[in-house]
This record gives C-alpha cells, structure tokens and sequence, in this order.
C-alpha cells in the first residue's frame, strides 16, 4: 500500500515523501481512507503509531479542496503545548504544496499576537484547550465555520482535568461536522464523550505489535456462570500460571471478581472506567513490575494496554463481540513468550462461543476440570445480573458498527481532488 493509493492529492504524497515515508503505518492505511470518506473516527493508538499523519493528512486534502474562508474550518485540539507546537510543524511539513494556513495557540504565551493570527484568516487552528477557551470567551475566535474537529490524546485530557473545556468547545461548534477522536486509553469518561458527539463512528484500534493467535494455546472450560470465580480460584492457584489478565462483561462484574480472589493470595487489582486515572495506571505499573499478577479488566478499559509477559489471558466471561476474543488473547504470548489463552464458557454463552470458533476457524479444545462441571452448579442464591440494557456499553460496540459501508455523515463527503497548492503558514 503506498500513500496515493490511499485516496491522497498528489501534494500530499509528494511531501510524505519528502518526509522520508515510504509506506503508510497500519493507522495511517486504515484511518485515511474512512476519513477521506467524510467518517467519524475513534482511533485507539499511542504515541508513535503515526497518529498524527493519519487526521492531519486527510484533514489538508479536504481544506484544500474546499471552499476557501477566513475562519479555520478544520480543528485539532491537544493537551500540551508540545505537542500544539509539533503538530503545528507536522502541519506546515505535509501542507508544503498547497495553499493552506495554519497556527497554533497555547497558553503561558501573550494573547495578543494570538488574537492577531486568529483574526487574520486561517484554514487549520490547533490548540491547546484552556487558552482557545479563553480566546472564545473573549470573541476572539471563531468555530462557527468548522467541518472537522480532532481531539488528540483524548485521554490525556481527561487526566489534566480538560474534559470540561473540552466538552464547551464541542459546544461551540457547529453540530455538522466530522470528529476524528483519537485516544491511547478508552475511560468511560470519554467513551461517554464520544458517544455523545460522534456521529456512527468507525472504531480503530492498533496495536503496536500483533500476535499470531496461531501461536497461543487456546482451551474452554465448560462451567455453570455461578462456579467461574471458585474455578478461576483454583485454575489461578496453579504454579505454572503466570502474569495473567482477566476480561470480565461488565465493571460490575470486574469488582466483584477482584473482591474474590483478593482471598485467593493472588495480588490482584481491577481497572475498568469506574477507577480513577491514577488508580488504573498505578495498576498497569504494579501489572508490569510483577507486583500485581492478575488484572482485570473490562474490553475497554484495556485498550491500549501494552505489556509484555503476560502468560494467561482469561476470559472470564466471554465477549460478546467476537472479534474482541481476537484482540484479548492476543495479549498474550507477546514477544517470543509461549501465551495461554483459557476461557470459561457457561452454557448460556454457547452462542458466544460458537462465534468464536466460527471467527478463528477451528473447534477451540474443551476440558471439563473435577469438581466444575457444568450440572456440578449451586443453584445461585439470586439471579444473575443482567448485562446493562445500553446496547453502546457492550466491549467493542462501536467496532460493530466500523466496517466498511459509509455512515450518514459519509453524504457530505470527501473534497474533490486537484486545487493547485502553495506553501502553508
Ligand atoms: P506520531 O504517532 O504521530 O507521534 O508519529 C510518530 C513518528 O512517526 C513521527 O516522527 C512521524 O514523523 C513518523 N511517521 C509518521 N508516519 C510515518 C510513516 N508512514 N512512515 C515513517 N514514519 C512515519
């Protein structure tokens, strides 16, 4: 795959490859094409997956096919002043030949010259938010002719406390717009977020290093819902298991897993988006140092996870979404390490299974373990709860809806290839 065959104006391949790229990243050759296409975006991807190019490249090949403005219609909105500043450089870099405008604004800088740069046109505003905040306030700049919005690093916005200057600048855009949202970690905060301003998003998620799951052991552990914590009690006791993370359905059921085996001697911890940014990476060290050896974690508090060394991934529950089953066990088994990927199936998740099967193409083995078969199981004292009735809750929804066909927003479309281009600001 080279960078024009992704759909991009030949001024923009023309400076990728005078930046040296020769092919795009996997964000880059998926991300582009879905956002050329005039989709929504949700994008799981960590410094260094080539991010940064995946939105800014389509966003220039739609502002210079547009029709010009003195406003910026294109957004990016960043943490730090850093990270403005290099994304602005990104910017002029792969804008090179076309005639486009851009500038960055930040704050612990005077206004003033801000306020001048906003006032005398441009086509691409990056910012940080607290200081575009300010100059919205003061009238000093105006969204009102934005198309397409990026927030980077969502996460880490949430983790400064910007969510809220966030949320009001999304507030003063106008609602037709495409969102490019990009995060290394999906808390539900800004799951949340992003459920609420995107628009039939395409969910992304890259991995920086894929695991063939060829190279995983997979086994079954057929069990009554009501016997999974006492089987996963004794399966955990066994010396050979390892750093071991552990899906579960719902939060719910992640706390009241970590509450049990908190008295099997296994140290073990929970993230999942009910936790505090601090207390979910103060987990992930503990998981990565070895002073934590089972975590876990619902579908989407766990992406973006990157460890290495983790010998067993459990699914506790089995996920509903089969592609997730994919991306959980490959998890383990990372870096040359043998990985062990066990599953405790009850028989009302047959269907679940099923699917799964069906996805990775072969009969996954089953072995009953003593004392835990299915008909062994106590009645349960109360009724098991049920999932959330917010079908966008379930792990992976938004993946459900990802692939290929264009959503609504797709009608507005891509600009239409061939404006000649100039330097950028
Ligand atoms: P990012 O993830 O956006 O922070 O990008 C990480 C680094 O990768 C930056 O230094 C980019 O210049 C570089 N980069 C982005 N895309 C590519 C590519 N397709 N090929 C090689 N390097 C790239």
């Amino acid at each position: 795959m080279t960078f024009a065959e992704l759909g991009l104006r030949p001024e923009l391949v023309r400076a990728v490859g005078g930046a040296g790229y020769t092919t795009p990243t996997p964000i880059q050759e998926r991300g582009i094409p879905l956002a050329l296409k005039g989709r929504d975006l949700i994008a799981c991807a960590q410094t260094g997956t080539g991010k940064t190019a995946a939105f800014l490249l389509p966003i220039l090949h739609r502002l210079a096919g547009g029709p010009r403005s003195r406003r910026p219609r294109a957004l990016v909105v960043t943490p730090t002043r850093e990270l403005a500043a290099q994304i602005g450089e990104m910017a002029t870099r792969y804008g090179a030949h076309l005639r486009l405008r851009n500038t960055v604004i930040f704050g612990g800088v005077g206004m003033e010259p801000q306020t001048r740069r906003l006032r005398g046109g441009l086509d691409l505003l990056v910012a940080t938010p607290g200081r575009l905040l300010d100059h919205l306030r003061r009238g000093q700049a105006e969204l009102s002719h934005v198309e397409i919005v990026v927030l980077d690093e969502a996460d880490r916005m949430l983790d400064m406390g910007f969510l809220p200057d966030v949320r009001r600048i999304l507030g003063a855009l106008p609602a037709k717009r495409q969102n490019l949202f990009f995060s290394a970690t999906m808390p539900d905060e800004i799951e949340d977020l992003i459920r609420r301003t995107t628009n039939d998003p395409a969910m992304l998620e890259v991995t920086r290093r894929a695991t063939p799951v060829g190279a995983i052991s997979q086994i079954v552990h057929p069990v009554a819902m009501t016997s999974k914590s006492d089987l996963l009690t004794a399966l955990l006791r066994k010396p050979e298991t390892g750093q071991t993370l552990v899906f579960t359905r719902t939060k719910a059921r992640a706390n009241r897993l970590a509450k049990h085996l908190d008295k099997s001697g296994r140290r073990v911890a929970a993230i999942h988006g009910n936790k505090s940014q601090s207390a979910r990476t103060r987990a992930l060290a503990g998981f990565r140092t070895g002073s934590i050896d089972t975590l876990i974690a619902t579908d989407i508090a766990a992406r973006g996870i990157d460890v290495d060394g983790i010998s067993h991934v459990v699914n506790f529950d089995l996920p509903t979404v089969p592609e997730d089953y994919v991306h959980r066990i490959g998890r383990t088994g990372r870096a040359g390490a043998s990985g062990r990927a066990i599953s405790l199936a009850a028989p009302e998740e047959r269907s679940q299974l099923a699917a799964i099967e069906r996805l990775v193409g072969k009969a996954i083995p089953r072995e009953i373990v003593a004392g835990f078969a299915p008909g062994n199981a106590p009645a349960p004292l109360r009724a098991t709860p049920r999932p959330r009735p917010r079908a966008s809750r379930s792990p992976g929804g938004y993946r459900g809806r990802s692939a290929g066909a264009p959503g609504r927003r797709a009608a507005r479309g891509a600009p239409a290839a061939g404006s000649n281009g100039r330097a950028s600001r």
